[in-house]
């Protein structure tokens, strides 16, 4: 599978803003946003206007790197999301929240989506019971996501677990971190969705 495979930092700092992509060094000093807060690059600190295109673009790529996912697949989720009842940037952003790797991060057992998309991906995930190694997988109201025995024994997880003790969880989730247990309620509402993205500037991207 193709996946994007540079500093992840140079997409926050193209976006110019905090992405999150890497779990803990996010939240210290060492950010690459805070210390150089222009775009990577030879001319990244240029001024350049940017046009209504360029503005729809960035707020479609600052979509697709904070959720990891490739042109094509971002591409289909923007169709089912056209497809579908409603608003459709709100759709879009329902579509993306419901990622397994995106659930196991808001559960709080990974710090980061990419870190949510590796224990899904190496089998430490179940769904009802299930092992599912597909980070893309769909969870559905009523899906219960938890951890799997080999996970359980994971220094990592541990550690995770450890750092978030204390945390709650949002609203549309229920965990029970100490079994490593959670349970999707239902699907959020665009407030609970906290990423700084204007959907309907990608809605209009698309439409072009
Ligand atoms: Fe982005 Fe985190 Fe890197 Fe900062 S440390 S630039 S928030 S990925």
């Amino acid at each position: 599978m193709a996946r994007y495979k540079d500093s992840v930092c140079r997409l926050c700092r193209r976006e110019g803003t905090k992405l999150y992509l890497k779990g803990e060094r996010c939240y210290t000093d060492k950010c690459a946003v805070s210390r150089r807060a222009y775009a990577p690059g030879q001319h990244g600190q240029r001024r350049t206007k940017v046009s209504e295109y360029g503005t729809q673009l960035r707020e479609k790529q600052k979509a697709r790197r904070i959720y990891g996912v490739l042109e094509g697949q971002f591409r289909k989720y923007f169709k089912e999301a056209d497809r579908r009842r409603g608003i459709t940037g709100e759709n879009l952003l329902r579509i993306l929240e419901s990622r397994l790797d995106n659930v196991v991060f808001r559960l709080g057992f990974a710090l980061s989506r990419a870190e949510g998309r590796h224990m899904v991906r190496h089998g430490h995930i179940n769904v009802n019971g299930r092992r599912v190694d597909i980070p893309s997988y769909q969870v559905k109201p009523g899906d219960v996501v938890s951890v799997g025995d080999k996970g359980r024994k994971n220094a990592r997880i541990k550690e995770v677990v450890e750092i978030m003790e204390g945390q709650g969880t949002l609203e549309w989730l229920e965990v029970d971190r100490e079994n490593l247990v959670g349970k999707v309620l239902r699907v959020p509402s665009r407030d609970e969705i906290d990423i700084p993205v204007q959907e309907h500037l990608i809605v209009e991207l698309y439409s072009r």
